[in-house]
């Protein structure tokens, strides 16, 4: 599936829902969280719906690899120079909250709203 009409992030990703974007390219859209936990704390996701790490195989090696490179870029554009940190949330267990893959980055000075 490449959208969900039902998903939140698919609807990001088609401009239909507001959000404050901080990257895209053909494979990959970045924008900060709306509850940030840390004084930045941004989303990576892929453009097409997947939902969760449960749905990742080989084919996606690549996918994940921008995702993780594209962190530190963004992190440095940014203007976070102290470190930082990465948290995917997956399934029930995992307390994943939105069901279409993300990769949050939250960094800056401490102390952080949560985290
Ligand atoms: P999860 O718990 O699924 O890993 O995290 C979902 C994240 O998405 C939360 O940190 C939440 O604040 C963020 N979020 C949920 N809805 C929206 C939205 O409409 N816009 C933005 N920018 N972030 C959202
Ligand atoms: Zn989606």
């Amino acid at each position: 599936m490449s959208a969900d009409p039902n998903c939140i992030f698919c609807k990001i990703v088609a401009g239909q829902i507001p959000a404050s974007k901080v990257h895209e390219d053909d494979e990959v859209f970045a924008f900060h969280d709306i509850h940030p936990w840390a004084p930045v704390h941004i989303l990576i996701i892929p453009k097409r719906h997947i939902v969760s790490m449960v749905d990742v195989d080989a084919e996606h090696e690549g996918l994940l690899g921008r995702m993780m490179l594209l962190s530190s870029r963004l992190m440095k554009q940014l203007g976070v120079t102290n470190g930082y940190r990465h948290v995917i949330n997956t399934g029930p267990d995992g307390r994943q909250e939105v069901q279409h893959l993300h990769l949050h980055v939250m960094g800056g000075p401490r102390p952080w709203n949560k985290g």
